[in-house]
């Protein structure tokens, strides 16, 4: 192998990678490195940005040295990261002012149901895309600044909000940019992705002052360089990704109408619907897929909560599958689930449901329903509730699709793939590229750095390593699909509200 290298930092969840590619796209070294988790309370979760930071320059330090790639051949890095988490720190010294509030954090709950109750809903998802939540980072940094008692020095300027992308540039690039991409700030509850501008309205209805909020710039782009003394070199940084955005962009899912399923624990859909916004009437969000030359490309977003961890529940609590990817086998001994169907609503059920008083139910057993119906009943599960999203966007977005592009953990099951096809009539590609987020933001910081010079070329690189054509007729699609609605409708609203 011969560089140019291109190379992702890809900050994930629970781990800080880094994954250095060819020109080929072919993984040429990797070094991930798992942090620290804390749990403050119930249902709060944060992470030490200072731990992030050293893991991440560890990470990519590593996976230099064990690929045995000179320094110098290495074109670009690109920055790919986990979506909404918070960082608030010092601009004089870096230091951050507590620990970064994670996505998965419910601290803020009761801010965004006041702000929904004093009646900013409609106002937040006309200017954001998004369904107001706690998840996004506006109400994580008031809740930061009154904690910590910032508003001053905010107003001064003399704190930096800071999604991971941005924390991470400020500490690793030379000349501190305090900088952020379009798809992150579009996380933030505070960014108009329609105007391409944070939003006056809505900084007012948290009172964050514009002054601690970083710079946003497109997605590929060179925002710096690397600081000469990780690598002893400077490198340009050269494009910021979320993660869900990267792996579509990895995807090479250029065109709109292209969608792609990450089965990971959850799943995660991206449909990029071109240059127009698409609101939706099925409480799926509009997310900013990537900006270019300044130029937005637009998608729908929704998630599955349970994916793969419906195969983990029955590992680890049912205990009737010893090993994950057993179920693949299991599954095809028998013909079907003789009408068996589990609704995973563990948690309630997200898009189009949105149910959060519905919960887990098993249904159609009978005398002779065993333990390969129940595992076949759960991967089949995943793919309903998938042909759910994806119907769903399919009706806000009345385009072609003419595909489902998958990746993650969960997609390497070929059963699963197969009925996933049958169920939603349309193909479904496997990816042969199997770290399709890294991929997606190398490839950009490739593309800003003339390593590739269109995405003609990136779309070459990618490639199939399976396609599953539906085989099942309509008649039993539809069929199938009647039960399990049947199914879903009776696991819902089962929680008492009261
Ligand atoms: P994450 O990034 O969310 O940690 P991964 O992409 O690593 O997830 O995928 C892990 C998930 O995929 C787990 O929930 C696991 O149960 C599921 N999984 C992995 N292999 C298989 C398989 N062969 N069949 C079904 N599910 C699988």
């Amino acid at each position: 192998m011969k560089g140019p290298y291109l190379i992702a930092l890809d900050q994930g969840t629970t781990s800080s990678r880094a994954v250095i590619f060819d020109r080929q796209g072919t993984v040429a070294g990797v070094h991930a490195i798992e942090f620290t988790q804390i749990y403050p309370q119930p249902g709060w979760v944060e992470h030490d940005p200072l731990e992030i930071l050293n893991t991440q320059v560890e990470a990519l330090q590593e996976a230099v040295r064990k690929s045995g790639i000179n320094v110098s051949e290495i074109a670009a890095i690109g920055i790919t990261n986990q979506r909404e988490t918070t960082v608030l720190w010092d601009r004089g010294s870096g230091q951050p002012v507590g620990n970064a509030i994670v996505w998965q954090c419910r601290r803020t709950a009761q801010m965004v149901e006041k702000l929904v109750a004093d009646g900013y809903g409609e106002m937040i998802t006309a200017k954001t895309g998004l369904v107001p939540d706690a998840y996004f980072s506006g109400t994580k940094l008031r809740w930061m600044l009154d904690q910590y008692n910032l508003q001053g020095k905010a107003e001064r300027g003399e704190v930096c909000f800071g999604t991971i992308d941005s924390f991470l540039i400020y500490q690793m690039v030379e000349g501190q940019p305090h900088v952020s991409d379009a798809t992150n700030a579009g996380r933030t509850m505070l960014y108009n992705i329609h105007e391409q501008k944070w939003d006056e309205e809505l900084l007012k209805m948290l009172q964050i002052p514009k002054e601690c909020l970083p710079r946003v710039v497109d997605s590929c782009g060179v925002v710096g360089m690397l600081r000469p003394d990780i690598l002893g070199r400077e490198i340009p940084v050269a494009s910021i990704l979320g993660d869900q955005h990267a792996a579509l962009f990895g995807q090479t899912a250029f065109e709109a109408g292209a969608v792609k399923n990450t089965y990971g624990t959850g799943c995660f859909m991206l449909m990029n619907t071109g240059s127009t916004p698409v609101a939706s009437t099925h409480g799926i969000v509009t997310t900013q897929a990537w900006r270019m030359n300044g130029k937005t490309t637009y998608a729908l977003e929704g998630s599955v909560f349970m994916g793969g961890a419906v195969m983990q529940w029955l590992r680890d609590e049912l205990k009737i599958l010893d090993h994950v990817p057993d179920s693949e086998a299991i599954a095809r001994s028998i013909p079907d689930t003789g009408g068996v169907f589990l609704v995973p609503a563990f948690t309630g059920l997200g898009a189009p449901w949105w149910d959060m008083y519905s919960r887990g139910m098993l249904i159609g057993m009978t005398r002779g329903t065993g333990r390969e119906e129940i595992i076949r009943a759960s991967l089949e599960s995943i793919a309903y509730q998938t042909a759910d999203l994806l119907n769903a966007m399919r009706a806000d977005w009345k385009g072609e699709t003419h595909a489902l592009q998958v990746d993650g953990g969960a997609s390497s099951n070929s059963f699963l793939m197969q009925f996933q096809a049958d169920i939603l009539g349309i193909p479904v590609w496997r990816s042969a590229v199997r770290e399709t987020t890294a991929f997606g933001t190398a490839m950009m910081a490739g593309l800003a750095t003339g390593v590739y010079s269109s995405m003609e070329e990136l779309h070459s690189l990618w490639r199939r390593d399976a396609i599953f054509e539906p085989v099942m007729s309509s008649s039993e699609r539809n069929s199938r699909m009647a039960d399990w609605h049947r199914a879903v409708e009776r696991a819902r609203d089962w929680v008492r509200h009261d």
